[in-house]
């Protein structure tokens, strides 16, 4: 039997229809970050599985049930990325990027990979756009930041959302919350799932990513992180709350905002909007002031946050760039040579120009332009050369006028821009 392939279950393809609006979100997120001073950072996609281990956390769920793990043909654990921020913190320990000048600031676009069960906005080949930011540790900047994701959100026409916080402390106090959380946790036991029974024992912060509904519910009667915080952390968590309020940026306080991530320390934060049914948040990130060290980095303190461009997308209200396009038919050899040549100029000045190779007769061209939905065509039939002009149509008024083939592309320029009348 024949068996057509088609994209793996969790992954899809984005059409060229859909690819405008991908570049448009791309190119408002790029200007944005660009004026807060991050700059384009790129890393393979591939990179070997102990850099998720150490950062992420061994006993994540990410690490321990949704990384697309091979071995290659050298027999070196390879990870298809599931996030960014370890990538990115092992290239600027390698590059030693932390002894440049410049501001230690990124931002980066692309595909995530993560074997969870696939739903509606949920992939398991997914597009991430990520900030991240190093060296400040100062909680002004962790609500710039989420300023900035506001001021991105507002320009992607999302109005509807919700900014989480939390801390979730620090290597002086979490330790201390941890034992008291596992006491805690040890008392409700029986009412967990399997994996969260070994959460307990192994890593019980991880008990409030559970997605089951039953354990959410036992959860809410488990200590808060936030009760637990060391006075430098609840000073730090204090003064994000004030900047936040500096900035005029509401937000809930959500204690179970744990993130699935080992490494994150003190703020930790999410952007959900109902508008996405199950799969709610937009965005999450938060500060990790270990993490560079654990690498065996220097001491220098990151926080950022990634942003999944699918989930967006279904709520951006923005409108992609209009496209301006040109036809061009012909008639004959010496016409279509001609046609040829100013397909040619005309793409180098920037317009998008196509015609036929085959000489298919006027009538058939101009129904083709038609059916593209072309802005203008230039019709060059015999006449038209041996008198040195061509036609130029716009396909939207129908009206059509005979101008000097060298003067075409100066004409079609000044109807790019809009202007209502012809040039004489
Ligand atoms: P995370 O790295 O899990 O904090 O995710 C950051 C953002 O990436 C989320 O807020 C989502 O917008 C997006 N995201 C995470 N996982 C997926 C997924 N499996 N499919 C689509 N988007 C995702």
């Amino acid at each position: 039997m024949k068996t057509t392939l088609t994209a793996i279950k969790g992954t899809k393809d984005i059409l060229p229809s859909e690819a405008r609006l991908w570049q448009k979100a791309e190119a408002v997120c790029r200007e944005i970050f660009e004026a807060y001073g991050y700059r384009e950072i790129r890393t393979p996609i591939i990179e070997p599985t102990e850099l998720f281990v150490k950062g992420t956390g061994e006993t994540t769920d990410i690490v321990t049930k949704e990384m697309y793990t091979f071995k290659d043909k050298g027999g070196r654990s390879i990870t298809l990325r599931p996030e960014y921020t370890p990538s990115v913190v092992r290239a600027i320990i390698e590059h030693r990027l932390y002894l440049q000048p410049s501001l230690l600031r990124f931002y980066y676009f692309g595909p995530m990979f993560r074997h969870d069960r696939p739903q509606k906005g949920r992939y398991r080949q997914f597009h991430q756009v990520d900030i991240e930011v190093f060296g400040e540790s100062d909680p002004a900047v962790d609500a710039e930041i989420l300023e900035m994701a506001d001021y991105l959100l507002d320009r992607l026409q999302i109005k509807d959302k919700e900014l989480l916080i939390n801390s979730v402390g620090c290597p002086i106090c979490r330790p201390r919350y941890l034992t008291f959380l596992r006491q805690e946790a040890e008392k409700l036991k029986s009412c967990l799932c399997l994996d969260c029974q070994r959460r307990v024992e192994l890593n019980p912060l991880r008990l409030f990513d559970c997605k089951e509904p039953v354990c959410q519910e036992t959860n809410q009667a488990l200590p808060k992180i936030m009760d637990h915080l060391c006075s430098d952390c609840q000073t730090h968590f204090d003064d994000l709350r004030r900047w936040l309020d500096f900035y005029g940026l509401s937000y809930r306080l959500e204690p179970r905002l744990v993130r699935g991530l080992d490494y994150y320390t003190r703020t930790t934060f999410e952007i959900i909007s109902p508008g996405l049914g199950a799969q709610k948040a937009l965005l999450g990130g938060g500060r990790y002031d270990h993490l560079m060290k654990l690498y065996g980095g220097p001491d220098i303190c990151g926080i950022g946050f990634a942003m999944g461009l699918e989930r967006v997308l279904t709520l951006a209200k923005i409108i992609p760039d209009e496209e301006k396009s040109i036809y061009l038919a012909y008639l004959g050899e010496k016409s279509k040579e001609r046609c040829l040549r100013l397909c040619r100029d005309l793409r180098r000045q920037g317009f998008s120009s196509f015609l036929e190779y085959k000489d298919r007769g006027l009538k058939e061209q101009l129904g083709r332009a038609n059916k593209l939905g072309v802005n203008w065509t230039i019709i060059l039939g015999e006449d038209e050369l041996a008198k040195g002009v061509g036609q130029i149509k716009e396909m939207a008024s129908g009206a059509q006028k005979a101008v000097p083939l060298e003067q075409i592309i100066a004409i079609l320029k000044i109807l790019k821009r809009g202007e209502k009348n012809w040039p004489k």
